[in-house]
């Protein structure tokens, strides 16, 4: 099996350690460059089995600028042409605007969508629910997984889930 991920989320929600967690250290070499390209490969993760090739979506932040909108658009073609997204949120801030405007670019996109939870390290599980229900209210997610990229907790979860949709 292979397939493509869209890894999105506001800016410090853990897409790199994320990254890092999954593919290892010494794969998950990034570049900080300005994003020229719309499909920027970020790492793949390869077994006997499966290869899942994880972008980078650029513009998918508040535009500023009239180039921001070109990229909010050219991110929703991404968005139409992976085969999962994944909705990378931090367990500890709550629901913002970052957040929100990204779900308002996921109108309409037909592609499974995953709310990843990360930093569940960071907060006590009875605050768990409630969090995830404020995000469920906007939009229907295919999956939801907790995770904390940093401690690995719950990701190979989320790699099997990723797998069982490609
Ligand atoms: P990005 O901007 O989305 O790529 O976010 P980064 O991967 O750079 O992470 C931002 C900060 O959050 C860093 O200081 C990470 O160490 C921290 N972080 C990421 N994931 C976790 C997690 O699961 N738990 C905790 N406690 N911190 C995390
Ligand atoms: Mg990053």
């Amino acid at each position: 099996k292979s397939g493509f991920v869209a890894l999105i989320g506001r800016p410090n929600v853990g897409k790199s350690t994320l990254l890092n967690q999954v593919l290892g250290q010494k794969i998950a070499i990034m570049s900080d460059k300005p994003q020229t390209t719309r499909n920027k490969i970020q790492g793949i993760y390869t077994t006997e089995k499966t290869q899942i090739v994880f972008l980078d979506t650029p513009g998918i932040h508040k535009p500023k600028s009239r180039l921001g909108d070109w990229m909010v658009k050219t991110a929703r073609e991404t968005f139409e042409e992976v085969d999962v997204i994944l909705f990378l949120v931090d367990a500890k801030e709550g629901l913002g605007p970052g957040d929100r405007f990204i779900i308002e670019q996921l109108k309409n996109v037909k592609t499974p969508v995953f709310l990843v939870v990360n930093k569940i390290d960071q907060v006590h599980p009875d605050q768990l629910l409630p969090f995830i229900d404020r995000y469920r209210q906007l939009h229907h997610f295919a999956e939801v997984v907790p995770i904390s990229a940093l401690h690995g907790n719950n990701t190979p979860t989320l790699l099997n889930v990723i797998q069982d949709r490609l």
